[in-house]
């Protein structure tokens, strides 16, 4: 039976407390659903969207049966593995579980293997036999074949998170390899955002006599937290003007992520927006996995605004895609260099987004769901902005078929602005396009790797020692390559279309007056100023008044 509060599922004081300190009133579906048949010892099959809470889920049982475990003197030993399709979802999941475990981090100890690239560096960690193990199962399986991790004898619980996910990135094999590794008997709870034939082999694989679990929930908030929106475009060029007049006139509130459908766009549209001033970081597979982590933990901890990502691991593939495809894709990945373990779209919880603008339309219905369940997590609102062209308007209609509503009605309403009223921008805008050429993309990509790199290798050491300092090393610092027309930082206020002006000119006049390059509320170089002291910060304007001149679409 579901429990209605965390008190009722009987855990651990200490747990107990985690969750009160973590502010969680009560669990939700996916938790109060999979935690008490978890405690009972049943293996898992759980159905859990992203954002659904499901770290917890899985997190407050295992931590639960570790503290009974070692209620009495037992020796040291790994008890429980998490298998993670990605580094960046590792280390998520290890901050979580640290956060669950705050009050027993004695007693429970959880270290992590996928981050650092250098096998022998972990090798310290898992001599010290951590009670949980969290890794994405290539890195466990050469720990395993190397005896510094040996399950065998110890392992009790085995969570394989975001499993749909773990298969098309090609560690079905490793999987396999792996399960050699463990003992006869153990719990297994496998986590997944979808079902299909993939999860069905791997739970024949893993799972004995399984309970599943699937809340009834849809798959993405409802209207009345996230709105969902599509702006019509005709040309390539009304995307980037679209872009820029939402962003640069502040038509768009609160931190947003801006999803590309590749690498090299992620740079055109960082180096694009550069020449307006406004800063922003890319992500994606080529760059080194700690320099990824940064930037996802800096901006949950509110030093950007703007993250211009892809989501290569779900583009263009279907949901039960063959395994050759996989390895193809890890291969490929590989050989691009490309990080076949990067995701950014699937499991991350990037915190506070308001806003996801999906720039290019995503190949798949997955794809759209994961980068549009960035927002609205929990129970926060959000909105999903999506820019489609002509010849995307196939693959947003099979988006909008499968996310319809009951009654056929599309979840995605159009975004009523008036392309007309930013026309005066277009020159600014064609202006900024033709700056950012080919090769500066290309010197672009390979600088920001370069930099990267080298904060990431040669810094490592210093950062571990001087964990303060890490602040200062931002990633949304200009690129450069284009030529930077300083004139195109501002925007004059007979540019701004006359509907918009009230809204527009209060914060444009602000911006100019604290020199900031974008309203982020900072200078580029200097630590952020405190909210009080920032009136962009505590800028209010009514919402009412100002609708009706808006073209921004109604709430
Ligand atoms: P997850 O699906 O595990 O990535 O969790 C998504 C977000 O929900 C995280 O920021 C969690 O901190 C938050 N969360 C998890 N459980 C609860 C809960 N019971 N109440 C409120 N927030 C929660």
């Amino acid at each position: 039976m579901a429990a209605t509060s965390f008190e009722q599922m009987g855990l651990d004081p200490r747990l107990l407390r985690a969750v009160a300190e973590l502010g969680w009133a009560a669990p939700t579906a996916i938790q109060a659903e999979a935690v008490p048949l978890a405690l009972e010892g049943r293996d898992l099959l759980a159905r859990a969207r992203t954002g659904s809470g499901k770290t917890a889920a899985y997190g407050i049982p295992l931590l639960e049966r570790l503290l009974r475990a070692k209620a009495v003197p037992v020796p040291q030993a790994v008890r429980a593995v998490v298998l993670v399709p990605s580094k960046e979802l590792g280390l998520q999941v290890l901050h979580s579980l640290r956060l669950l475990a705050a009050f027993c981090n004695r007693e429970v100890r959880v270290a992590e293997v996928c981050a650092q690239s250098d096998l022998a560096a972990q090798k310290p960690v898992l001599m010290e036999k951590p009670d949980v193990v969290v890794g994405t199962p290539g890195r466990v399986l050469a720990h395993l074949n190397t005896h510094s991790l040996v399950l065998r004898d110890s392992l009790e619980l085995l969570v394989l998170d975001e499993a749909d996910l773990l298969l098309s990135f090609g560690f079905g094999e490793d999987l396999k390899a792996l399960l050699c590794h463990l003992p006869k008997i153990y719990q297994a709870l496998l986590m997944s955002a979808t079902f299909n034939p993939d999860v069905e082999a791997l739970k024949e694989l893993v799972l004995h006599n399984p309970v599943t679990v699937q809340p009834q929930e849809p798959r993405l908030p409802g209207s009345s937290q996230l709105r969902q929106f599509v702006v019509r475009c005709e040309v390539e060029e009304d995307k980037f003007l679209l872009l820029y007049a939402v962003l640069k006139l502040a038509l768009l509130r609160g931190r947003a992520l801006l999803f590309v459908s590749s690498i090299s766009r992620c740079y055109r549209l960082k180096l694009f927006l550069e020449q307006f001033g406004i800063p922003a970081c890319a992500l994606n597979s080529e760059l080194p996995a700690r320099s990824r982590c940064h930037v996802i933990t800096q901006f949950n901890r509110g030093l950007y605004d703007y993250i211009v990502a892809t989501d290569e691991e779900l583009e263009g593939r279907t949901e039960s895609a063959e395994p050759r495809q996989r390895r193809k894709r890890k291969q490929g990945a590989e050989s691009k260099g490309g990080d076949p373990e990067y995701s950014v779209a699937r499991g991350i919880d990037f915190q506070n987004v308001a806003t996801v603008i999906n720039f290019d339309v995503p190949a798949a219905v997955e794809s759209y769901i994961h980068r549009v369940g960035r927002t609205a997590r929990a129970d926060n609102p959000g909105t999903a902005l999506t820019f489609v062209l002509p010849e995307e308007r196939e693959q947003l209609a099979r988006i909008e078929d499968v996310l319809a509503g009951e009654n056929g009605e599309s979840m995605l309403q159009p975004y009523k602005f008036c392309m007309e009223e930013i026309e005066a921008l277009r020159y600014r805008c064609r202006d900024a396009m033709r700056s950012v050429t080919k090769q500066a993309v290309k010197e672009a990509r390979l600088r920001e790797i370069k930099e990267e790199l080298l904060n990431s290798e040669k810094l490592k050491t210093y950062f571990e020692d001087n964990p303060r300092d890490l602040h200062v090393l931002r990633h949304d610092k200009p690129l450069h390559p284009a030529i930077v027309k300083p004139h195109l930082r501002n925007v004059p206020e007979y540019l701004v279309p006359p509907t918009l002006r009230g809204v527009a000119k209060m914060e444009l006049k602000k911006r100019r007056r604290l020199r900031l390059p974008h309203g982020n509320g900072r200078n580029q170089d200097g630590p952020r100023p405190r909210r009080a002291t920032n009136p962009l910060r505590s800028f209010r304007y009514s919402r009412q008044r100002s609708r009706k001149h808006r073209t921004a679409p109604p709430s």
